[in-house]
């Protein structure tokens, strides 16, 4: 049995890091549960190499970490992958491996939150100045780049209010300034966007959303485009004792074989709910980057493959009671944070705190994950609470 790079990506997906003849013909990997590893030599002890992705502990690199590795390095079209135990684990630790007292940081001013907080808190703390920047910029993003300018962070789209970046033309601007560039891919889940066939050098994602898909593991992956770069993620994440368990990289793959079944009726689902939201008089705005008329929509057009199931909208603003009467009755969509998972998910949010460059001046934003339920249903529960809405205003 094998699967090689002849075939399509979706055969790919399902065959990838799998090794039924290691596992006594199991068609998953079982997790590897396992902290120490015993060598049977003092040669075996002493040849160890991170770069060979050999195994000495279970921390630094085991069969199960190997295999997500290698499922979203083919994902991503990277050299290789580096696994955490939690999507803001991969930032933090990405950012941490490229960054040092005295840089300057460039980051997109609709990043997600506690992104943001580990910038203003524990980077400001070691000496990093973090610049946030127009998601809007695109190649004027020059303008920006200082002498100690050492890395640019992006997030397109943003997963409150949905901007997208102009990503190829701030990659290349990073590259001629010798910048190394990093994007959250979190909403495309590796596979609506490719940043590293885009010129970016390391993709992020939080696994624990589309890529577990389940909502019930928490993971993060960051995927580097070059050797040099994945060593370095590497090393970094050992100095860190960041690692992510046998359990939930076991999660990871499972989610992983149908990420790119699930994705089109998320995507079919999020824009007949999208749709109809349109339609209703309270609603002043849609943010789906797929509907014409939302920010980033062309960009979208030009980079992106589809879309998840992930969007929001605006509506007038109203008072909290009519606001708390409009969600509180939900049937089906939960009141959450997160999303990727298989169920519906309904978040009023305000962006006001998490962006300092460009206030935010929209109206009140409602976040809307759709899962894998019947849509029909989904729109009957959205119904019933914009009459609640009414009723209560
Ligand atoms: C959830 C999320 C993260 C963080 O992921 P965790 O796995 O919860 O740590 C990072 N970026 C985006 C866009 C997210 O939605």
């Amino acid at each position: 049995m094998s699967s090689d790079s002849t075939d399509r990506p979706d055969t790919r997906l399902i065959h990838v890091g799998r090794a039924p003849e290691k596992y006594a013909g199991a068609v998953n990997i079982p997790p590897f549960r396992a902290s120490t590893i015993l060598f049977p030599t003092l040669e075996a002890l002493e040849t160890y190499d991170p770069a060979l992705r050999s195994v000495r502990y279970g921390r630094t690199g085991n069969p199960s970490s190997h295999a997500f590795e290698a499922a979203m390095t083919e994902l991503e079209g990277g050299h290789g992958a580096v696994s955490y135990a939690s999507g803001l684990q991969a930032i933090t630790s990405a950012l941490l491996a490229f960054l040092k007292a005295g840089d300057h940081l460039l980051m997109v001013d609709t990043t997600y939150g506690p992104t943001r907080t580990f910038c203003d808190g524990i980077l400001a703390r070691a000496g990093v100045v973090t610049e946030y920047f127009d998601p809007a910029i695109g190649a004027e993003i020059t303008s920006l780049i200082r002498p100690e300018t050492a890395l640019i962070f992006l997030e397109s789209p943003g997963s409150q209010t949905f901007e997208l970046q102009d990503v190829p033309a701030i990659a290349t601007a990073a590259r001629q300034a010798g910048i190394v560039t990093m994007i959250d891919n979190t909403w495309a889940a590796g596979v609506l966007f490719k940043p590293l066939a885009h010129g970016v050098d390391i993709s992020i994602q939080s696994a624990t959303k589309y890529v577990g898909g389940h909502a019930d593991a928490s993971l993060g992956v960051a995927v580097a485009a070059t050797q040099a770069h994945w060593l370095r993620l590497k090393k970094t994440a050992i100095e860190l004792g960041a690692t992510a368990s046998a359990d939930e990289l076991f999660l990871g793959l499972r989610g992983l074989r149908t990420l790119t079944t699930r994705l089109p009726r998320h995507q079919e689902t999020g824009l007949a709910l999208a749709r109809w939201l349109q339609q209703q008089p309270e609603v002043t705005r849609l943010r789906h980057p797929a509907l014409p008329g939302s920010p980033g929509h062309e960009l979208w057009q030009r980079d992106f493959s589809g879309a998840c199931g992930l969007f929001a909208f605006e509506m007038r603003k109203v008072p909290p009671a009519a606001l708390a009467a409009m969600v509180n009755g939900m049937r089906l969509f939960g009141m959450g944070y997160s999303w990727g998972g298989f169920e519906s998910l309904i978040l009023p949010c305000d962006p006001t705190r998490i962006r300092t460059a460009t206030p935010w001046q929209g109206d009140q934003l409602i976040r809307i994950h759709a899962g894998l339920e019947d849509p029909a249903d989904l729109l009957a529960d959205l119904d019933a609470a914009f009459t609640r809405l009414r009723k209560a205003l």
